[in-house]
């Protein structure tokens, strides 16, 4: 005993080497990620996240039931991280967008790197062939339009659910909607509006780029649509707000998160395309999964698993 605490004080000796502060408090390595699905480069894009407060986030269940389950993935049980990640798709022709991230519009200092995390990927606007959209919540269509009133893809045409443009863009719901939700319908009016007649609208099981499949996804909103990517033997299925984040949702498929329009068809869909995923060994990306958020979701217990993608040091 004796001789381990004579050896104790060592540790408040004078440092051998010089104190070396922290780059930039919080910083990370630019958020990109690529990997591949047959010849398709897939690049997944950080728009940061954003902290939610646990109450109320899950409708269904105690806060107590949520600190659990984030217990249990070593995750602090005081708040939720929502991230948000894009993912864009080289065919090797074209350079297809699946959502475009918060853009001008960032919700909080933690989100607002898309732009910078995109080019530190090797891209710039101008290369974008296709923008395609998921749904019209606002954290998935506000890079489409930047807050001076442009377009920030000059070059891509912009493709969008024909379901979710038929529900936001009725005059009559917005009028008739609850106060709290008409800024979700103007909002969509500022990014589609000024060029509403060159937005191409899409069906569900449409082959909407080369090798990417629109798929039914209501429930979350009621045009909510996910995508399947698929080239040669590879297949990977972006997932939008299939889930929320797939801490929670993925592991507890029943559980409601706060933003699904219709909770009940939302389990439906959730369940179907989780189980469609993990049967196939499908390949996912979740929009709001923690970072890079792409990975094999298989059956678990009760819910499902996503075992995140290596970190890919070649392709
Ligand atoms: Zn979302």
């Amino acid at each position: 005993m004796a001789s381990a605490a004579a050896a104790l004080p060592a540790v408040s000796a004078a440092p051998a080497f010089a104190n070396t502060p922290p780059a930039r408090t919080g910083a990370q390595a630019p958020g990109w990620f690529r990997s591949k699905v047959g010849d398709y480069e897939i690049t997944a894009i950080s728009d940061g996240f954003v902290q939610r407060p646990l109450e109320g986030f899950v409708r269904n269940v105690e806060v107590a039931e949520v600190q659990k389950t984030l217990a249990a993935q070593g995750l602090p049980g005081t708040h939720i991280r929502v991230p948000y990640t894009t993912l864009v798709v080289n065919t090797g022709s074209q350079v297809i967008l699946l959502d475009s991230g918060n853009g001008d519009f960032a919700p909080g200092a933690n989100s607002g790197q898309w732009m910078a995390n995109f080019r530190a990927a090797g891209f710039t606007p101008e290369m974008v062939n296709k923008v395609i959209l998921s749904h019209f919540h606002g954290d998935h269509i506000n890079g489409v339009r930047n807050k001076a009133g442009q377009l920030v893809f000059p070059n891509a045409e912009l493709m969008a659910p024909e379901a979710e443009w038929a529900f936001w863009m009725d005059d009559a719901r917005m009028n008739n909607a609850p106060d709290a939700m008409k800024p979700a319908f103007q909002n969509v009016r500022r990014v589609f509006g000024p060029s509403a007649d060159k937005v191409t609208r899409y069906g569900w099981d449409k082959e909407v780029a080369p090798g990417v499949t629109s798929v039914r996804a209501d429930g979350h909103s009621p045009g909510h649509t996910v995508f399947v990517i698929a080239s040669g033997a590879g297949r990977m299925m972006f997932m939008a707000d299939i889930t929320n984040t797939p801490v929670l949702f993925a592991r507890h498929p029943e559980w409601q998160v706060l933003f699904d329009m219709d909770a009940q068809k939302a389990i439906e869909t959730r369940k179907r395309l989780l189980d469609m995923v993990s049967a196939d060994r499908i390949r996912s990306a979740f929009y709001h999964g923690p970072f890079p958020a792409v990975g094999q979701v298989s059956r678990d217990g009760g819910g499902y698993r996503l075992d995140m993608l290596p970190w890919q040091d070649a392709l």
